[in-house]
């Protein structure tokens, strides 16, 4: 039994078993997710025999360090985890901020204040069902879900490399390996357990879901009102564009996508973000980018452009920085705020997936 897979509730449940006094729970909450402890003899308030069952019946680590990789500037961490069954997930560390150590980064992934920023960037899925034709995790198929546990567990495998040096995690995205919202409960449930009081108490505002547009999900994560910021994988605005790229859109169609994205407006007053993959001569010309204005006029929202990080199984190429430029300079002109974002860890293979492929390979 992994120890993250357990809410509190479900601990407290578990130590009532074991005829331990209703505090204890809280005790191992609290050394998990605020001294952020991965092994029994961690947990020196507990008496010997709670830890020794700890020992016994729960583990701390669903995974072992496969591979990691630091890319030249030493700014960007990824991490290549094997899970017992030999399934591969990555999870990437970005630093942000530090001007004084490193002019260059500046850019943040969500176009907003970047200083001294630490944004992990964790999987929901071993692998993806959805098939995008430019994405290394969409090139290696559905292997299985991600239990809540093993979300939580790729937090807190960084936060405790970062506690090291006097550092703490500030941002979560979930744009690692897989769909979110096709592993909806656990996503949730994970967040929910990171965002929990007395323990690791992460803020709902700092994580960012991503999703490739799963219509009746962001009708119901609307509705759940969260205050959990949401990106939406576009790409192309138009239907035959979109499907090229991205199968799902056979089921949902672009005007679906949009409803569902206005809707999330309406109830949650939230800004919306669009994330678009430039790929040269394919979704980078003025012509689409004043397409896509139209479409989303109206909408609170903000395009994430990045240039394609290419990959083995798809021919495109990235667009150049000054195509990039022009692409933003037209959405803006139409009044869609548009950010560039800087392509991070190239060097890594920090695209979703792309170390994963390479390794299996
Ligand atoms: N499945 C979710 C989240 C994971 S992918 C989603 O698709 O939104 C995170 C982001 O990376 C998505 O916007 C996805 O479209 C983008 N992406 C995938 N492969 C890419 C590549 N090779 N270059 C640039 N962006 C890519
Ligand atoms: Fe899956 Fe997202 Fe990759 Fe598409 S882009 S295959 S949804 S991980």
């Amino acid at each position: 039994m992994l120890i993250y897979d357990l809410d509190l509730a479900s601990l407290e449940n578990l130590l009532e078993e074991w005829n331990e006094p209703a505090y204890r729970a809280k005790q191992v909450w609290q050394g998990l997710y605020q001294h952020l402890y991965n092994s029994p003899e961690q947990f020196t308030n507990l008496s010997k025999s709670l830890r020794e069952k700890l020992a016994e019946h729960v583990t701390f680590s669903p995974f072992i360090v496969k591979v990691y990789q630091d890319s030249s500037d030493r700014y960007t961490r990824k991490t290549l985890f094997e899970l017992p069954d030999k399934n591969l997930i990555e999870a990437v560390l970005m630093r942000y901020g530090d001007p004084a150590d490193n002019p260059q980064i500046t850019a943040s992934p969500t176009g907003r204040g970047a200083k001294n920023r630490r944004t992990l960037c964790i999987s929901t899925q071993a692998g993806c069902a959805m098939g995008c034709v430019f994405c290394a995790t969409g090139q290696m198929g559905f292997k299985r879900h991600l239990s809540s546990g093993e979300i939580v567990a790729q937090v807190m495998y960084y936060a405790r490399m970062l506690k090291e040096k006097n550092e703490s995690v500030t941002n979560i995205v979930l744009m690692g390996m897989g769909e979110p919202f096709h592993n909806y409960d656990n996503t949730m449930a994970a967040i929910d357990r990171l965002n929990g009081a007395d323990g690791f108490n992460f803020g709902a505002r700092r994580f960012t879901i991503s999703t490739v547009g799963l219509v009746p999900q962001i009708r119901r994560f609307a509705d759940e009102k969260r205050q959990v910021n949401l990106a939406i994988s576009l790409h192309a605005a138009d239907d035959e564009s979109r499907v090229s790229m991205l199968p799902i859109n056979k089921k949902y169609k672009i005007n679906e996508v949009l409803d569902a994205c206005r809707y999330y407006v309406e109830q949650t007053h939230r800004r919306i973000t669009f994330e678009w993959a430039l790929i040269n001569g394919v979704n980078d010309t003025p012509e689409v980018a004043k397409k896509l204005a139209m479409r989303l006029k109206g909408l609170m929202c903000h395009v994430n452009a990045i240039p394609l990080n290419p990959t083995t199984g798809y021919t495109g190429q990235a667009t150049s920085r000054e195509r990039a430029a022009a692409f933003k300079e037209s959405l803006e002109q139409a009044g869609i705020p548009c950010t560039i974002r800087m392509r991070r860890g190239i060097d890594i293979q920090a695209g979703c997936g792309q170390l994963a492929g390479s390794v299996v390979s």
